[in-house]
């Protein structure tokens, strides 16, 4: 395979990851002979400092003529006097509406020997392996009317969501628990809100299409607590835009630091794929970045983003290799562990490749 990989480094500890990621993506592209075109563009505070949007045009441009987008982290605090709109962090949302990346996939797992990274005891944390799958263009982020009455005192967030919109999320989430172990929960709050009845009834209307998937529907609520006292007991959570993005920090929290996670957002068109981190600027530039995240990224633009099942699983594989031998940056170390920077660690996971 030939693809066009867009890689977008971004600010802070990004450009250190997604270094890491690309030199995985070629100790892949070697052993399975596949060649990837890697072209780099800025977004974000590097973009800004450039006197161009948090977006540039071509930027944009590029994303939507890649296969796929790799991304790093976008955020400095030197432009954080800026309206939310101008500021870095807005390139994000931007580019996640462009390429309509409606699913957002954000895996939570304990990886072999990082059971004591967490907050949970190992006992409870041991064989977690979960996908949460996010919907990221509707729901109360985007919903009208919005806004304040500052005279008024008052201001008006809306949850709104049409059938299409669950639909198509949904399908994404039957289709993840079939190819893992067909086991999906949806979470609403249909209990309360009009907006989680509807989503209840499509999610479990479509379910007819996927016999072979066990669908249970769950409340928010109830799912937050299960999620930190039995996180070994989900496959696939599937929720609302909301929901998702305050459950999916917590899944991730629960198996360590946030430098492990990864994410994919999916479209109908190019992927997006990013670590779930941030610019992390108190590390940036000293090489403690851990790179897992970002390259369990690369291999989620393997699978979901090219098709590239047994490529995502050689790159798992060998992340899991080079965390059993004992190597950690700092944010993961152990009193066993040995201490390695971002650019040791990913020569490690390629050697493993
Ligand atoms: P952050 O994720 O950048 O950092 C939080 C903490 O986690 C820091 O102590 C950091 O050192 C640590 N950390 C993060 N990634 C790590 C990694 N790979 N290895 C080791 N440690 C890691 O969140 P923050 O500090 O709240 O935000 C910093 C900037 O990033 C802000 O400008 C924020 O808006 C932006 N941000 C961007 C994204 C994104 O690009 N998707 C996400 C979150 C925050």
């Amino acid at each position: 395979m030939n693809a066009r990989i867009l890689l977008l480094p971004g600010d802070g500890i990004g450009p250190e990851v997604v270094a890491a990621a690309v030199q995985v993506l070629e100790a892949i592209g070697k052993k399975f002979s596949h060649s990837w075109t890697l072209t780099s563009k800025i977004i974000g505070g590097a973009a800004l400092r450039q006197n161009l949007p948090a977006l540039p045009d071509d930027t944009l441009a590029a994303a939507k003529t890649a296969d796929a987008v790799l991304l790093g982290a976008v955020g400095d605090s030197s432009f954080d006097a800026l309206p939310p709109s101008s500021r870095p962090e807005s390139a994000l949302l931007k580019i996640r509406k462009e390429l309509g990346v409606f699913a957002n996939l954000r895996p939570a797992r304990s990886w072999p020997g990082l059971e004591h990274a967490g907050p949970l005891k190992p006992e409870v944390l041991a064989g977690t392996d979960l996908v949460l799958v996010r919907e990221l263009l509707g729901g109360l982020y985007y919903g009208e009317p919005r806004g304040q009455d500052a005279g008024a005192g008052t201001a008006v967030n809306t949850m709104r969501y049409s059938r299409p919109e669950i639909e198509r999320v949904t399908r994404v989430a039957f289709g993840l628990a079939r190819k893992r172990r067909r086991q999906l929960v949806s979470v609403d709050k249909a209990n309360v809100l009009e907006v989680s009845q509807l989503w209840r009834k499509v999610v479990t209307e479509i379910a007819a299409d996927y016999p072979d998937v066990t669908l249970s529907h769950q409340l928010v609520d109830s799912c937050a607590m299960k999620l930190a006292f039995a996180p070994a007991s989900f496959d696939v959570i599937l929720t609302e835009n909301m929901f998702g993005d305050i459950l999916s920090d917590e899944a991730g929290a629960v198996c360590g630091s946030l430098g492990l996670l990864p994410s994919a957002s999916l479209g109908p068109g190019p992927g997006l794929f990013e670590p779930v981190h941030g610019s992390a600027p108190d590390i940036a530039g000293q090489g403690k970045a851990n790179p897992v995240g970002a390259i369990a990224s690369a291999a989620m633009l393997l699978s979901d983003g090219l098709g590239l099942h047994e490529e995502a699983a050689a790159v798992t594989a060998a992340i899991e290799h080079a965390l059993s031998s004992g190597l950690r940056t700092a944010d993961i170390m152990s009193a066993s562990g040995r201490l390695v920077s971002t650019t040791e660690l990913a020569a490690a996971i390629c050697a493993a490749i």
